[in-house]
This record gives structure tokens, C-alpha cells and sequence, in this order.
């Protein structure tokens, strides 16, 4: 159970999972909240449009006779464009049953539908997928619709379970998404697929799912060696690194060569400098470096 999204977090959303999308008109207050709530969500109800038209936009936002729109939130084209068509209380789900939708909160397996009791508008998000249902939707709209519900999962912290197909729900005479005429995809094949989608979490390419990128490791402070590396005499590395990293931060001219490993009145100078930059005085700017003095050097 969730507050919807906003507009603008559904577009965060779809961007940060590299989804291809477009805007239809004014689709972020399209909507039919006038009629009734929209939310608590629980889900994303998929559908098939019933048409292998290329644009079917206007049908989804304007709606048909006895049955206004919006018609969905998302209409996904056959080139795997997702189309912002409405956003708000949209005529995608109808009626279903009360059960399936207990089931979808739980995250459960949906139960078999038997009844019409429960509006679904209010509660699903909705993806009009554009094809007949009679054949296969196309593999870049099944690929869109595995971002879209795993975008949407990541969102409300959902899993699989939250994603059902419109022949679940409970309409009367609803199949899809289809396969085959008459016929629905076997959704639990779907959520498997999603799960999979989820788990990789957000791909670094759209197009590249298999290799996400590594983080990069963060830039560490190097450890403070003490203070007896620093004094009259001492010839170490650390005296090298530190002179390297005072003229890396604008102390340069101090050094007429070096920097290098023996500790010289001009590492000392360097170092007092840089402490007199921190508004330190006394024996905190005597050009002797201390553990404050290195971590701030090296951050
Ligand atoms: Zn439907």
C-alpha cells in the first residue's frame, strides 16, 4: 500500500532506469480524480491495447465512446517508447475481485478471480501494452515492461508480486496481456522475469543490462604515520609524500627541488604555512605535522 507517486518522481523513476520515453499533452493532470480516489496503490496492472496500431495516443488519453480517459498511465509503443498519456485516476482496471487484490497487497499468489466487487482504478498504476494480443507483444515492449515494473517496484519497495496482468484481476471476458487469441501470457513467468529485472537493479545502459558498473572506490585519507617520521634527520617516504601533497595543494614554491625524502627546514616551512592557512598559531602552526595537520592535507 502506497501514495502514488507524483509526476515528477514517475519521471525520476523512468529515468533512472534508463527507460526511452515521451510526453503526450498536458498527461501529468490528466486524470479522472474528479470521479474518485486515486491510491492507496498496491500494484501495475499490464494490458493490451487489442491493436497493432503505431499510434495509438490519442485513443489512450481522449478514451471511446461510453468509456473515457485517460484509458492508462503508460501507453508502450512496439519500438519500446514508453507514452505519458495520464497521470491520476485512470479507466484501465474496472472491476475486479476483492481477493486477487488481497493477494496483491500480500504479495502473495493471485488466487483464481471469481468476482467483480473492487474497483481497480483507484489502486493500479496501468500499462497499455500496443498490440492485438492475438501474437506476442514485441521484445523490446516485453524488455520495457520488465524496466517499467521493476522502476516502479523500486519506487514502493515492492517485489514481483505487485505487478498482475488485466486477465487476472476479475473483469469479465479480460485476457490480457495476451499471446495468442483469447489466450493470456502466463503471468507467473512474467513476475519471474520482473524479479530477475529487480534484483539487477537500475542497468547502467538501457541497451547493456549485463555489465553494471562497478563503483568506484572512494578517494581514502592515507593513515597519519606519527610524528617521529617528521623531525630533524628523519629520512622516510612519508616525508616524500607529504611534500608531494603540499605542493599539490599550492605550496610549491616553497620547494627549490624536492620534494624528497629528507626532512629539511623547507618541509618545515611548508608545513607551518599551511597550518597558518587554517588560522592556527602557537606550537599547532610550528611546521611540525600532527594527525589534524595530515588529514586535513590529504582530504
Ligand atoms: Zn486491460
Amino acid at each position: 500500500m502506497a501514495t502514488p507517486m507524483t509526476a515528477t518522481q514517475m519521471v525520476s523513476q523512468l529515468k533512472k532506469f534508463g527507460i526511452p520515453y515521451k510526453e503526450y499533452k498536458s498527461w501529468r493532470t490528466h486524470n479522472r480524480n474528479h470521479k474518485g480516489s486515486w491510491g492507496p496503490v498496491h500494484g501495475l496492472m499490464v494490458h493490451h491495447t487489442g491493436s497493432d496500431s503505431k499510434d495509438q495516443r490519442a485513443l489512450l488519453y481522449n478514451g471511446i465512446a461510453g468509456l473515457p480517459g485517460p484509458l492508462c498511465h503508460f501507453g508502450l509503443a512496439q519500438d519500446g517508447t514508453i507514452h505519458l498519456i495520464g497521470w491520476g485516476r485512470a479507466n484501465h482496471a474496472g472491476m475486479g475481485d476483492d481477493d486477487v487484490l488481497k493477494a496483491v497487497i500480500a504479495e502473495k499468489k493471485i488466487p483464481t478471480d471469481n468476482e467483480s466487487n473492487t474497483d481497480g482504478n483507484s489502486r493500479f498504476y496501468g500499462v497499455e501494452i500496443w498490440y492485438s494480443g492475438s501474437h506476442e507483444m514485441s521484445d523490446k515492449q516485453y524488455a520495457t515492461l520488465r524496466l517499467l515494473a521493476a522502476a516502479i517496484c523500486d519506487f514502493h519497495d515492492w517485489s514481483e508480486g505487485s505487478v498482475i496482468g488485466h486477465g487476472e484481476w476479475g473483469s469479465p471476458g479480460k485476457w490480457d496481456p495476451g499471446y495468442k487469441p483469447g489466450r493470456m501470457m502466463d503471468m507467473d513467468a512474467v513476475r519471474k522475469d520482473i524479479k530477475t529485472t529487480i534484483s539487477k537493479g537500475k542497468p547502467s545502459k538501457p541497451t547493456d543490462p549485463t555489465t553494471p558498473s562497478k563503483p568506484k572506490p572512494k578517494p581514502t585519507t592515507p593513515k597519519f604515520p606519527g610524528p617521529g617520521y617528521f623531525k630533524p634527520g628523519a629520512k622516510n617516504k612519508y616525508v616524500t609524500q607529504l611534500g608531494k601533497q603540499l605542493v599539490k595543494k599550492g605550496y610549491g614554491s616553497f620547494y627549490k627541488q624536492g620534494p624528497g625524502p629528507e626532512w629539511t627546514g623547507v618541509d618545515r616551512a611548508a608545513v607551518k604555512a599551511f597550518q597558518k592557512a587554517q588560522h592556527w598559531t602557537g606550537n599547532d602552526a610550528d611546521g611540525y605535522p600532527g594527525p589534524e595537520t595530515w588529514k586535513r592535507l590529504f582530504s
